[in-house]
């Protein structure tokens, strides 16, 4: 996954975006479908680049072609420093390091690690600990993503007091994170994609960059609008027809991030076991297909997909109008959508073929 890839290039018109997550772990960014003539002052420039294991798409706007192709080549070198510092397939990301010393002692990490995971833990509070950074030693129990399988319980039963969080200390002054016990794991699979898309976002800015569009996955992290003055347009994935959208949503300086069952996932027995799980029990939460959330931030967005897929829609949608600048849209394991009350007037739901 750290193979430098494929960098494409194109440069876009006034075009609808519209965007969503993709199954199986795949991305599905449905580029425009016509590429119409660009503003003379609003260049948009996409690119895009195997990133954090699946492929990310930067989209810039700026005043000339110039600044925009810099401002997206910002954007994707921050995505691969992001990388660096954070994935647990790189043997000298700072959590890689904490995870060889778990058990023994804490690491120094940078800044951006600290930031990431004192947000993990606060979404943990808010969650109830159905968002837990420390459930890794589960998913690998799992298989997810490479060998997917049904565990022995035995074999949960032993991980359960490796996926502790209390056991995970973040020290913010001393700059360190520890894991006190051996065989413990910190993964931010389940938050990591949206915390680099607003950090791309960022450097974008910096870069000239007047508008942009971040996607990683299903994270997705937006600044300012098209060129034609228009919001950027956001398709969701329905759960159970690939290819078709369960609603669309217009976003301006908003982020919005999926969690689905249908993302990676094997049957057995007529039964779906996918790749998010619920700490306590440690098998797959099975309250909802998909959970979309949209707010200012990608890293709230991606972290709370996650806890609240895995709280269920009466007490992730409970949480939802409890906080702030937080919007969800949710479909339950019966297929029946849940829309938060600010989102209502704003969310296109679509006709599905059956
Ligand atoms: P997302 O697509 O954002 O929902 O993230 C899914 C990924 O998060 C999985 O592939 C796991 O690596 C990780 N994960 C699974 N269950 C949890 C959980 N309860 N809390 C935090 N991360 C999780
Ligand atoms: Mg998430």
């Amino acid at each position: 996954m750290n193979a430098p890839a494929r960098d494409v290039t194109l440069t876009l018109g006034m075009a609808l975006a519209v965007m969503f997550g993709g199954c199986h772990g795949e991305p599905a960014v449905v580029p425009p479908a016509s590429v119409a003539v660009q503003s003379p002052q609003h260049v948009m420039v996409k690119r895009s680049q195997m990133l954090m294991g699946t492929l990310a798409f930067v989209t810039a706007g700026a005043p000339n072609e110039q600044i925009a192709q810099e401002a997206a080549g910002a954007g994707l070198a921050e995505i691969r420093r992001l990388e660096e510092l954070l994935s647990t397939w790189i043997p000298t990301s700072d959590l890689s390091r904490a995870n060889a010393e778990a058990g023994r002692a804490g690491v120094a990490v940078s800044v951006e690690t600290l930031d990431l995971l004192t947000v993990s833990l606060e979404i943990a509070r808010l969650t109830e600990g159905a968002f837990n950074v420390v459930i890794g030693p589960a998913v690998e129990a799992w298989g997810f993503p490479e060998h997917p399988r049904l565990p022995q319980q035995a074999r949960l039963n032993t991980i359960r007091p490796l996926v502790d969080l209390s056991q995970l200390e973040v020290n913010e002054e001393a700059g360190t994170v520890y894991l006190r016990r051996e065989g413990m794991r910190v993964d931010v699979g389940g938050i990591g994609k949206g915390f680099a898309a607003d950090m791309a976002a960022d450097v974008m800015r910096q870069a000239g960059a007047t508008s942009g569009v971040i996607a990683i996955s299903g994270d997705i992290k937006t600044f300012g609008r098209m060129p034609d003055g228009e919001r950027f347009l956001f398709g969701i994935q329905h759960p159970r027809v690939e290819g078709e959208l369960l609603g669309r949503l217009e976003l301006e300086d908003e982020a919005v991030s999926t969690a689905g069952d249908y993302q990676r996932y094997f049957v057995q027995d007529g039964v779906r076991y996918h790749h998010i799980l619920d700490p306590v029990t440690l098998v797959p939460a099975r309250f909802c297909q998909s959970v979309t959330v949209v707010a200012k931030d990608g890293v709230w967005a991606d972290g709370l997909d996650t806890g609240i897929f895995v709280m269920g829609p009466e007490r992730g949608m409970a949480l939802v109008e409890r906080l702030p600048d937080v919007e969800a849209v949710m479909v339950d394991q019966a297929g029946r959508v849940v829309v938060s009350s600010g989102l209502k007037s704003r969310l296109v739901l679509l006709e599905v073929p059956e």
